[in-house]
């Protein structure tokens, strides 16, 4: 049975028979791993409160390599999170960020860049920067480091790079990229969007972060938010459960306010 030890963040759960709870964690060593926290749920839990969404802690699991799930032995509390789970928006996002991690890797699948991105996206919501902005930021470098970016430098149809010449421009996210007009004539449905939101998505992706979550996108967060949505749902076969979520909270805050 070996060890296994590594900081890691718990990107979701859900309950398993009576007392115990099967976690999913995105670890700095080892990526995704899944593992069953026993008796989680009793009251007097030896992981007290540390097994919630999105809390930073150090994991050590056994694997007993008899089934996919590990044995979650020990998860201390480096850094809780608290101030995100505790607003209705921040935790829609970052629990859309979560979904997106978990459901986008594989398991047992290490990913530095991927765990920093987690990291870098819950420290900027906890310091206030407004949550759809910083899941916008994370969405782009998350596809990127998943190898997974949109061209936007020529027509991924028939491959002219002068092509875009008037806004708006549009999107095949199925085919990978931008298409000029004639081609997009082509394909129904394709997403439209404004020069000023392709021009933000180069932007973002040269941009330092602290640089990237500083610097307002007007109507470019909306539309790149879609994108992301889309393409999202592409890889995943179906929309994430966060994204409507998020819309319906959107749609709450825009009437109360
Ligand atoms: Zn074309």
């Amino acid at each position: 049975m070996a060890l296994g030890k590594s900081a890691a963040v718990v990107i979701g759960s859900f309950p398993l028979g009576e007392s115990d709870r099967v976690v999913t964690f995105f670890s700095r060593q080892h990526g995704k791993v899944r593992g069953v926290a026993r008796a989680a749920r009793r009251i007097k839990s030896k992981f007290g409160g540390a097994l919630e969404l999105l809390t930073l802690g150090e994991l050590i699991f056994f694997d007993t390599g008899r089934s996919d799930l590990v044995r979650v032995d020990h998860f201390d509390v480096l850094r809780p999170f608290d101030r995100v789970r505790e607003d209705l928006e921040r935790l829609g996002q970052a629990a859309w960020m979560a979904e997106c991690v978990g459901r986008l890797t594989a398991e047992r699948d290490p990913n530095v860049a991927v765990y920093g991105l987690l990291l870098r996206g819950l420290k900027s919501l906890e310091a206030g920067v407004p949550p759809q902005r910083v899941a916008v930021v994370f969405g782009v470098r998350l596809v990127d480091a998943l190898g997974h970016r949109l061209r936007v430098d020529a027509c991924v149809g028939c491959g002219r790079r002068d092509a875009f010449g008037g806004a708006p421009l549009t999107m095949d996210v199925e085919a990978g990229g931008l298409v000029c007009a004639a081609c997009a004539s082509a394909v129904p449905g394709l997403l439209r969007l404004q020069s000023g939101s392709v021009a933000a998505l180069r932007r973002l992706r040269g941009q330092a972060w602290d640089e990237a979550v500083g610097t307002q996108l007007g109507g470019a967060e909306g539309e790149l938010r879609q994108l992301l949505d889309r393409q999202v749902a592409l890889l995943i076969g179906q929309p994430t459960r966060t994204s409507r979520f998020v819309r319906e909270m959107e749609r709450f805050s825009g009437e109360r306010g």
